[in-house]
């Protein structure tokens, strides 16, 4: 049977083989999944032949919210100590006639894994298995066209998972997994967030046009101001809307004026570029709000957080996800919304919104 891997934040793996069953069916494909418990990972199981492709020829990862980057499985062989090259090489060697051309190699461990050994050992290890799969023929030269890369996933020593991902359809970073380091003066670790929303939703080679250029915008529960801090940073002027203190070396920046007012109910006299929510509320509420900010054309881009209850999840996002196609549907304009469970999330997804027209 047909098998995709899929990676998730440890934790959420229901959510996001939930997510696969629903993208797969309404793409007309049927699998079930096993959710591998707090280690970020799903193994979903396609129940006719050559379904696996298909399943990420038809459904985007951009698409997915829980399911942060996938592959499709070939082989799980046990890595012996003496010969762990050996064991890929000849794995491999049985999917030759059906697997795809590929001209690197990614080896992955898993997200929470916390043995440095196995770390070092996968750093090191890339290089040899390289060398390896090429003189057995297995991988082209690097940068030569191929539209797969062989993925290795290694769970501890002894074991590997392997397969491939497909350059058009796979997370722009491996596994989904977008590290940023926190520089020293940004207020809250926060920061961090609408950083890594900034490089999942917008296309990078455009990133200017969205950010840059000294645009206005409203970051809605601001305090103390690490969203605030990332808009300054642009050369935005921005509206900090929260009750509580903003940082002090961020109001003598001067782009910034506080405004102690409910960000529920707060509105800017007019239109201004951006919008960005990160208040710790009801995610319905959080929807309703956006419907209005960009239905009403108060701004062109959005990116907010809806804090997840602890049961039902995944259907509390679908239930958001429909108030805000519904409402943005009956005001008439055209949008994209994307949604992801970030890296730098915890119970929270984020989500992007932008008016098209
Ligand atoms: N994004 C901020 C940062 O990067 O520093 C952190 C925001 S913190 C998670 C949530 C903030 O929302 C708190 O400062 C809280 O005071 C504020 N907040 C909660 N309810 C609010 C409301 N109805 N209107 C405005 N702010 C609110």
């Amino acid at each position: 049977m047909e098998q995709i891997l899929a990676f998730c934040r440890p934790g959420f793996e229901a959510e996001a083989g939930q997510e696969l069953v629903d993208s797969a069916m309404s793409a007309g494909l049927y699998g079930y999944f096993q959710p591998e418990r707090d280690r970020g990972l799903v193994r979903f199981y396609l129940t006719g032949p050559e379904q696996a492709e298909a399943l990420l020829d038809r459904v985007g990862i951009d698409t997915l919210v829980f399911v942060r980057d996938w592959l499709i499985v070939l082989d799980t062989p046990d890595l012996p100590l003496e010969d762990r090259v050996g064991a890929v090489i000849d794995a491999l060697k049985t999917h030759r006639s059906t697997m795809p051309r590929c001209d690197r190699v990614e080896v992955r461990l898993l997200e929470n894994n916390t043995d440095r050994d196995l770390g070092n050992f996968a750093r090191k290890w890339v290089a040899p298995l390289s060398r390896g799969l090429r003189g057995a023929g297995l991988m082209d030269e690097p940068d030569s066209g191929a539209s797969a890369r062989l993925e290795i996933i290694l769970p501890d020593f002894t074991q590997a998972i392997i397969g491939f991902s497909l350059a058009e359809n796979r997370a722009r970073y491996a596994g989904g997994i977008v590290r940023l380091r926190l520089p020293a003066s940004a207020p809250s670790r926060s920061a961090l967030k609408l950083e890594e929303a900034w490089k999942v939703f917008l296309p990078p080679e455009r990133e200017l046009d969205y950010i840059g250029g000294g645009k206005t915008a409203a970051d809605l529960g601001a305090a103390p101001g690490g969203w605030t801090w990332q808009l300054v940073r642009q050369g935005m002027s921005v509206y900090a809307v929260d009750n509580g203190p903003m940082n002090a070396d961020l109001m003598a920046t001067g782009q910034v004026e506080h405004v102690r007012a409910d960000g529920y109910s707060w509105r800017p006299h007019r239109g201004i570029d951006w919008m960005v929510c990160d208040i710790v509320d009801q995610p319905r509420k959080t929807a309703h709000l956006v419907v209005d900010w960009i239905g009403s054309g108060l701004c062109r881009y959005t990116v907010f957080n809806l804090k997840l209850p602890m049961k039902k999840r995944y259907e509390e996002w679908l239930i958001c996800r429909d108030i805000l196609d519904e409402g943005l549907k009956a005001a008439g304009i055209g949008y994209r919304l994307q949604a992801r469970h970030l890296y730098h999330d915890r119970e929270e997804i984020t989500c992007f919104i932008e008016r098209t027209g």
